[in-house]
């Protein structure tokens, strides 16, 4: 089974083009949706959230409080990398078990759709190719305000916190060019690419 890794900044594209490819057979594994579900109640991440935050951290319903935890690492950052140091390695164990279970079922292709896989580095080593979906920061921000209650201010500085374009293109073997306001010239080049990739 080849692995690719797919990534790319806030509103590029990544889930419509991982949709894409999971439409032709591929397996979608989506690393913040397993960062969600190990936050959510009951999550495999609440009781090391529970013994190293508090219960402060951890809401009635048994999920991570978020905006509780937005306030700790305003006032104290390091806490921003002891939640990592407990999420990461969960959410490695999980894509990792959803790997193997496509392989088992006979995947030829996994999609490791990663929002943060430029900048976290330890993903290359279990990853064959890495594809990029690149487009403008507007171009980003006109379809992440599109779709959610975000403010621009919110989203450029969701962008300037993440890998720079460059630095994205800089670890790509594909680069996707998701600039074109056109479903169907995103599609052209997934169906392109899954010929490549035998999908
Ligand atoms: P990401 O997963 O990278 O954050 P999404 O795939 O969710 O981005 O895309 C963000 C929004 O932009 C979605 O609402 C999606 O439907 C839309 N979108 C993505 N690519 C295109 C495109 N080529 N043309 C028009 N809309 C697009």
């Amino acid at each position: 089974m080849l692995r690719l890794g797919l990534t790319g900044g806030i509103g590029s594209g990544k889930s419509t083009l991982a949709r894409m490819w999971a439409a032709r057979g591929a397996a979608w594994i989506d690393a913040d949706a397993n960062a969600r579900a190990l936050t959510a109640p009951g999550g495999g991440a609440i009781a090391a959230i529970r013994t190293q935050f508090g219960e402060a951290l951890v809401d009635p319903s048994g999920a991570l409080d978020r905006a509780a935890m937005r306030a700790l690492v305003f006032a104290q950052p390091q806490a921003r990398q002891q939640l990592e140091a407990i999420i990461h390695p969960l959410v490695g164990q999980a894509t990792a078990a959803q790997a193997a279970q496509a392989a088992a079922r006979g995947c030829r292709v996994a999609v490791f759709d990663i929002p943060l896989l430029v900048e976290s580095g330890h993903w290359a080593q279990r990853l064959d190719a890495v594809a990029v979906v690149d487009c403008s920061a507007e171009t980003q921000i006109q379809r992440t305000m599109a779709r959610s209650s975000l403010e621009r201010s919110a989203v450029q500085a969701i962008i300037d916190a993440q890998a720079s374009r460059a630095q994205r293109r800089a670890a790509a073997d594909i680069v996707i060019d998701n600039e074109a306001p056109s479903l169907a010239a995103l599609e052209a080049q997934a169906e392109q690419i899954a010929i490549w990739l035998q999908l």
